[in-house]
């Protein structure tokens, strides 16, 4: 799919009800976004799937909800506080800012398409080196060196290389001045750390066990593009997975493939994924993967997967003072039990707002349709039936001779269960246009042979069949098409 496309993606989101601007009547705010009425049903959907195969499906993973706001010293301990920054550089003609690593990694992007791949791959090893040495001098050289100018200016006037701080920060308290500063939380897993010990005593959880939570996150992006790819306020889902030390590269292994296997079961294409293996490891990390999606614009990072050591756990302890330790019952190769001992964590992350974003990218079809005089295009999300907004529209032919009333009667039965569109105005094939836009698997059309036997036409998304059938036997057929199996067994 081209940029092209995913401009098409854009403003269907906008059109349809999915994502819009925040602020939007003030013009906007830099990279924030709402979710309107059909994008909070389709970002709930995807959440609860998230949510019901790492919690649900687990016996030994449970849930958490932490508050966003957290004792600042939480921040000095992960690490946030001296290590979470970026290093940015400014173009001094357009005054703008980005991200050092990305300049380069456009540049890289450049050279591969226009085929050298030499020169693409040097500068690769060239960077990863330096950001592993966290050489900031040399990261501007290499920008010098390859000549990138800025997007806007077009002028190589730069500034040095310089580390900025990603956390945004508040007051706590009625009153600003001696108030203690708080940062708004840029991941939900410190919120998890800190409550390792209780969820482990209330729960008596056994180790090997994990906590999941879902929450919004807050990060002071320089470079907001590519719509809610990045965002400044966000959400994630995060799960933790607390381990024995020593096991950490069996349980990476096995939620690599976890995770992985969850994407494909989306059914989009195991084609539209990939793991990248990380060069510049993070602070905490001894190993760590992301899973890219393959965007309009590329392989980018969906979803990371760390092993985060006792980093965490260990640096908590010994700034608060409490102890965070498990004690292991279970006996080791000699019969001796393990004891006490700070768990190793591996952890996966996943943005939700990411995962809408190649979700609505990956369902987003135009399709020819019809033929001769007849020949029209239409957009259709091929999203899975249990995901969409809307499950079944309920559509009345038309809007008298009591067809209402009995399509009242269908809603009413069916909305305990299902999300259900109700529309009575405009001709038909308007209305499943627009279904099909919003990715509804089922219309239902009620017409003056409803009355006469009681038989409705139900039509498919997906292949456009109209099947005329009683009304007695709609809910075994939606039974049948929407529910979670096809996406947890
Ligand atoms: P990136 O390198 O793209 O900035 P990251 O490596 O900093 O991402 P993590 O800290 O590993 O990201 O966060 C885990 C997940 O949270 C990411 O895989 C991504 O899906 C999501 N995420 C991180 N930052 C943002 C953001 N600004 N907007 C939307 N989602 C984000």
């Amino acid at each position: 799919m081209s940029e092209e496309v995913f401009k098409k993606v854009v403003s269907h989101a906008k059109e349809y009800g999915f994502v819009f601007p925040s602020s939007e009547i003030y013009d906007g705010l830099a990279a924030v976004y709402d979710y309107g009425q059909n994008g909070v049903e389709l970002k709930n959907n995807l959440r609860q799937y998230w949510w019901k195969a790492m919690v649900q499906m687990n016996e030994n993973i449970v849930g958490l909800d932490s508050a966003i706001f957290m004792h600042p010293k939480i921040w000095k301990a992960s690490g946030h506080i001296d290590g979470f920054s970026d290093p940015m550089i400014d173009n001094k003609d357009s005054k703008k800012r980005y991200r050092a690593d990305n300049l380069l990694e456009d540049k890289i992007a450049r050279y591969q398409k226009d085929g050298k791949t030499i020169k693409a791959d040097e500068l690769q090893a060239a960077m990863d080196q330096a950001l592993l040495d966290n050489d900031l001098v040399q990261l501007k050289a290499l920008i010098e060196q390859h000549e990138i100018v800025c997007p806007i200016s077009g002028t190589r006037n730069w500034t040095g290389v310089r580390q900025f701080n990603l956390m945004f920060s508040t007051e706590m308290g009625a009153m600003a001045e001696g108030a203690d500063k708080v940062y708004l939380r840029p991941e939900t897993a410190q919120g998890i750390f800190v409550n390792f010990l209780n969820v482990q005593k209330t729960g008596r959880m056994k180790i090997p066990f994990g906590i999941a939570q879902t929450g919004k996150a807050f990060r002071n992006e320089i470079i907001a593009r590519q719509f809610i790819m990045r965002m400044r306020e966000f959400e994630q889902m995060e799960m933790q997975f607390f381990i024995r030390p020593g096991t950490q590269k069996e349980w990476y292994e096995h939620w690599k493939n976890m995770r992985m296997n969850w994407h494909q079961k989306l059914g989009f294409g195991s084609n539209k994924y990939r793991f990248h293996n990380h060069v510049k490891l993070a602070h905490y990390a001894d190993a760590a993967v992301d899973i890219e999606f393959d965007y309009p614009f590329g392989f980018k990072e969906m979803e990371g997967i760390h092993s985060r050591t006792d980093f965490d756990l260990r640096n908590h302890q010994e700034l608060s003072g409490k102890k965070l330790q498990y004690f292991d019952a279970d006996l080791d190769e000699n019969g001796k039990a393990y004891g006490n001992y700070i768990p190793y964590v591996i952890e996966t992350s996943i943005g939700l707002d990411r995962l809408f974003l190649a979700t609505l990218c990956a369902a987003y079809k135009e399709e020819e349709v019809g033929d001769g005089e007849k020949k029209d295009t239409r957009v259709v999300l091929n999203l899975p039936p249990i995901l969409a907004p809307y499950k079944v529209a309920i559509l009345p032919l038309l809007k008298k001779d009591g067809l209402p009333e009995v399509g009242r009667k269908i809603m009413n039965d069916l909305k305990t269960d299902y999300n259900c569109f109700y529309e009575e105005k405009d001709a038909i094939g308007k209305r499943y246009r627009r279904q099909d836009a919003l990715g509804t698997p089922f219309c239902v059309t009620i017409d003056h042979q409803t009355l006469e036997d009681q038989t409705i036409t139900i039509r498919y998304r997906d292949t456009m069949v109209q099947e005329r059938i009683a009304i007695t036997q709609l809910r075994e057929i939606l039974a049948k098409e929407i529910n979670w199996s096809s996406l947890l067994s």
